[in-house]
């Protein structure tokens, strides 16, 4: 069977995973983590990074480091997650020529599908690292919360990233399905997600065989870590402010230190009472003269400073349980998905919420990405009995007259459906409709978010409401909409498939799949360069160090003289082939100095 990853590309961190025989497992990257930072830079030297390595640099170079960038994508530029990115982030977030958003980095700029691209890539990579072979196709993740424009950034992010997106997938109903994979049980369980940039609910029965149906969903795709983060750095600023008058947030380098310790400031108090926050030489003041923070918080200020976004997820959760009709009572199990979910604040409240423990033994960073996986096989072996029913998070509907919305399809549906209302003209002599297609909960339609539009003509001259016009709404497995819409009268049909917006246009996709081509093949051959660098110079060192013996032991012979001349010779020209980074030539000397090498180990053992 061809190979298949699942990729959970969080806001904070991401994870792939594989399924090998019946077994799903998470890769660990090069450095061992199993899942690395979602974090992007640009060095001075123009040179990419991503995952650990960027996360290292970003204080140092904090206007050219991204991190978050799922909390922008799939966003208009004036939307209110992007704003206060711009207000807040280090880097410099600016407006795209389609209502989008890109980030500008060593006076490039990229959209967010690219940056994500960059993320995605890097887990291919850790995967192919790992297979010893390409991974061309993943199932990727997304907050459940998300609409059609944010999925389809997403999309096109795995297009710009060299793979193709077998299917998109909700990381709570992932979750689910790790959780219910090969345990042939019956349940009813509400997945509780909250990771570093959202959060997710959704109540899913599992079956035995092996169906997983979601019942319902909700959440909040700017509700997550970032925010605990923010809180803790707004106290520490404010605490500074009070303390010596000077405003941190003047200060982009001091910023992303104390974004740093604010994270770092919470992940301990996930273990301890008490927390010391100390950062030596913050900000430097007047004649040079060095500001320091030191203060210390305790767990029950940090879950004061909290409070009010624990409540948030807790009343998301009460919102979708009235929505399904369900009682708690009837949760048999609790899963805890997500970063956050260490804080004991937010475990206590999801107990007390639902009256029960949540289950042990799920690993709340890797749960996603294996469940992503163990779909990606299901789609790809024919003999697979898996079936997954998702809902559509968010009403699907068109603009009516008076700019209101008009719901067809209502949010928490199951896919795939179809549905169908009837619509009749609303001025004499209409000839044409125009359908916007809108997604959203607000009842102005203006206040949700446009997918697509397109316009019936043709229709015959009669007064107002004469006219019928059949407008149908079909959303398929993948959780593509169609709309068409039907004159009953003539049985004139217009419809569209409709590919909601990442922002980007054909052909930018087009010039980004090729400039991430390129990426990929100098990372590539920087690798193997590097390689190659590695094992030539370990054999030099190791022929230095037998050098100054084996010159001792040809003394006097002519041939032996002549030998070690030449092996001085070669391992000059090693080094110069190393400096002008010549692959072949590397390659080339690696095999005379393995063959030299062992001519000094056989005249050594002689000795
Ligand atoms: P995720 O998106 O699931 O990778 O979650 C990442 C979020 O979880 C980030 O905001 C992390 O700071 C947070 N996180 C990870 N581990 C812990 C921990 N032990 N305690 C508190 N927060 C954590």
């Amino acid at each position: 069977m061809e190979k298949v990853i699942g990729i959970d590309l969080g806001t904070t961190n991401s994870c792939v995973a594989v399924v090998e025989g019946d077994t799903p497992s998470v890769v660990p990257n090069r450095g061992g983590y199993k899942t690395t930072p979602s974090m992007i830079a640009v060095t001075e030297a123009e040179k990419r990074l991503v995952g650990h390595i960027a996360k290292r640099q970003a204080i140092t170079n904090a206007e050219n480091t991204v991190y978050a960038s799922k909390r922008l994508i799939g966003r208009k530029w004036q939307s209110p997650p992007v704003m206060a990115a711009k207000e807040s982030a280090p880097y410099k977030v600016s407006e795209g020529p389609h209502d989008d958003v890109r980030i500008e980095l060593r006076g490039k700029l990229y959209s967010i599908p690219e940056i994500s691209a960059m993320i995605l890539q890097e887990m291919k990579i850790v995967a192919e690292d790992y297979l010893g072979e390409l991974a061309e196709k993943a199932v990727v993740t997304v907050p459940a919360y998300f609409n059609d424009n944010q999925r389809q950034a997403t999309r096109d992010a795995g297009l710009i990233a060299g793979l193709e997106v077998i299917r998109i997938i909700n990381e709570p109903t992932a979750a689910a399905l790790a959780y219910g994979f090969g345990k042939k049980i019956d349940r009813l369980v509400a997945i509780y997600d909250l990771g570093g940039g959202t959060f997710d609910i959704s109540i899913l029965e599992i079956g035995s065989n092996e169906v997983f149906k979601v019942i319902s969903t909700a959440g909040d795709t700017f509700l997550g870590g970032e925010d605990f983060d923010t809180r803790i750095m707004d106290w520490l600023v404010q605490g500074f402010m009070d303390d010596h008058g000077v405003d941190l947030r003047q200060d982009k380098m001091a910023l992303q230190r104390l974004k740093d310790a604010a994270e770092k400031a919470k992940i301990e108090l996930s273990g301890q009472n008490e927390v010391e926050i100390n950062l030596p030489f913050i900000i430097s003041v007047g004649q040079n003269e060095a500001l320091h923070l030191q203060r210390s918080l305790r767990r029950e200020s940090f879950e004061e400073l909290c409070v009010d976004l624990i409540s948030r997820t807790v009343d998301i959760c009460a919102a979708t349980l009235r929505e399904s009709g369900l009682d708690k009572g009837e949760i048999e199990d609790v899963i805890l998905v997500g970063g956050m979910t260490r804080v004991p604040a937010v475990q206590k409240a999801v107990s007390e919420f639902f009256g029960r423990e949540p289950c042990k033994g799920v690993h709340p960073d890797e749960v996603v990405a294996l469940g992503a996986a163990i779909q990606a096989v299901a789609l790809v072996d024919e003999g697979s009995e898996m079936l997954l029913l998702d809902v559509t998070p968010h009403t699907l509907g068109i603009m009516i007259v008076g700019g209101y919305f008009e719901e067809l399809i209502p949010q928490n549906s199951t896919v795939p459906t179809e549905r169908s209302k009837i619509f009749t003209t609303v001025r004499d002599n209409q000839t044409a409709v125009k359908i916007l297609v809108l997604q959203g909960e607000s009842e102005r339609a203006e206040e949700n978010e446009l997918l697509g539009e397109f316009v019936l003509t043709g229709l015959r001259k009669a007064p107002k409401g004469q006219i019928e016009v059949e407008v149908t709404f079909e959303i398929n497995a993948d959780g593509i909409v169609s709309v068409s819409a039907k004159d009953l009268e003539t049985g004139l049909k217009q419809s569209i498939n409709v590919t909601a917006s990442s922002g980007l246009t054909p052909d930018e996709i087009k010039d980004m799949v090729e400039d991430s081509k390129d990426y990929l093949v100098d990372r590539r051959s920087t690798e193997e360069f590097d390689t190659a660098r590695q094992d030539a110079e370990k054999i030099i060192r190791e022929l230095d160090r037998m050098f100054s013996k084996v010159e001792e032991m040809v003394t006097g012979s002519e041939f032996g003289q002549e030998a070690l001349a030449k092996a001085k010779d070669l391992i000059e020209r090693s080094h110069k082939a190393i400096e002008a980074r010549d692959l072949q030539m590397v390659l080339e000397s690696i095999e005379i100095l393995k063959r030299t090498q062992k001519m000094f180990k056989g005249v050594l053992a002689r000795s």
